[in-house]
């Protein structure tokens, strides 16, 4: 008897002997996120902000949903460029630039100082792909899946599904898949 008949006969019975095989996987995975999400509340809080955004509140930096005005070079340190140029140090003064910003890139760049809009957009993109590594290729549930789920198992992995679709939305407009390809660029450069 070959090796894949052998297999054949062994997903038959499995599937005659559990009637719903989905049900069980299903079950497991869903152990298993809720589990995890125990770990990471923070990360799923995360996923929610990056929620479809509106017209005209997508982040500059990561096409998730804005919802700050934010100065790509901090005002204080333009400002201070501005004085030292101004008694002669020779330093360049970058110019003002405002983007419209999630609070969580904007949190990433925290007070470090950038001076051109690509240089910090580089920056936000590699964090967030490097925080998100993980997700990258997960799984998405579809609505047969989810059917099969009850109650609370089916509401917490429906959320869970909602906030997996718009991070993988996210890492897909950042690129992230060739941002990780160049990890070491991004890591000499910013590390
Ligand atoms: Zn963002």
């Amino acid at each position: 008897m070959g090796k894949n008949s052998m297999s054949g006969q062994l997903r038959t019975l499995k599937s005659s002997v559990l009637p719903n095989a989905a049900i069980r996987t299903g079950e497991k995975r869903s152990v298993n996120f809720i589990k995890n999400m125990q770990e990471s509340l923070d990360e799923i809080r995360a996923l929610w902000s990056a929620l479809t955004p509106k017209e005209g509140q997508i982040c500059a930096y990561c096409g998730g949903y804005a919802t700050d005005e934010e100065h790509v070079t901090p005002r204080a340190w333009i400002e201070r460029a501005q004085e030292l140029a101004d008694m002669g140090i020779n330093i360049k003064v970058p110019e003002e630039k405002i983007v419209m910003a999630c609070r969580e890139c904007n949190l990433i760049a925290s007070a470090r100082i950038f001076e051109t809009f690509t240089e910090k957009k580089n920056y936000i993109r590699w964090k967030l792909s490097l925080k998100y590594k993980k997700y990258i290729d997960s799984p998405q549930w579809d609505d047969d899946e989810l059917e099969e789920l009850r109650g609370e198992m089916r509401r917490k992995t429906t959320i869970y599904n909602e906030a997996l679709k718009a991070v993988q939305a996210r890492l897909r407009f950042i690129g992230a898949k060739t941002i990780l390809k160049h990890n070491d660029y991004f890591k000499n450069l910013y590390g």
